[in-house]
């Protein structure tokens, strides 16, 4: 059964389905809330945030981590930035965890996982790179990322697993922001391991506030 996620305070300004393997970019103001729902389940929605006004302190996992000494993204988690601020706060989730360790797939790394033939498969470094540029950002703006419903448990011996999503149709993830941001998403193209259940599907974005 999926929980009814909450009502959003204040009025909607912005409510968008992202297509399967499409880009997206989005301000989102300081005090409003960005709902991203996973319609239909065991979709990996990889992300990354800039400030608005000065795009050179963006979302940083180290930090992140370092600051609320866990490896997972869970309700209460404050995503920060390079210099430490926050950046946006995770109000609410259906989805026990998510991860910000497991990277954003690339042509590069699916081409040494899973072969050769994949090189020319479209992947989030490539949506990344397509949204930012829109902006002026390119490719010493990527930093490491977000991947909300994708499920990367660490095993007992320290490596990392990319397994079946613990995500269903429905489940929500809602973002406050604490600033004034930038947000950049890939909603993942990847078709090569479970972290999409084999097929890429579309998301919504709603914001409000
Ligand atoms: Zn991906």
């Amino acid at each position: 059964m999926i929980a009814e996620p909450p009502p959003l305070s204040g009025s909607v300004v912005h409510d968008e389905v992202v297509a399967a393997r499409a880009p997206w970019i989005h301000p989102v103001r300081k005090g409003q809330t960005l709902r991203i729902v996973d319609l239909e389940g065991n979709q990996a929605v990889d992300f990354l945030l800039y400030n608005a006004h000065d795009d050179a302190e963006r979302y940083s996992a180290q930090d992140t981590i370092a600051a609320q000494a866990n490896i997972f993204l869970c309700e209460g988690s404050v995503l920060r930035s390079n210099e430490g601020a926050p950046m946006m706060t995770i109000t609410s989730t259906a989805v026990a965890y998510h991860d910000t360790i497991g990277g954003a797939c690339s042509c590069e790394s699916n081409t040494l996982r899973y072969g050769h033939h994949t090189k020319s498969q479209h992947a989030c470094v490539e949506n990344f790179l397509v949204a930012n540029a829109t902006q002026g950002r390119g490719k010493r703006d990527m930093v490491s990322n977000i991947n909300w419903f994708m499920n990367v448990p660490v095993e007992a011996d320290g490596t990392l697993g990319i397994v079946d999503g613990i995500s269903a149709p429905g489940l929500y993830v809602d973002l406050r922001a604490e600033m004034d941001v930038t947000v950049v998403v890939s909603n993942c193209p990847q078709i090569n391991n479970p972290c999409n259940g084999f097929d890429p599907t579309p998301v919504r974005m709603i914001v409000a506030g």
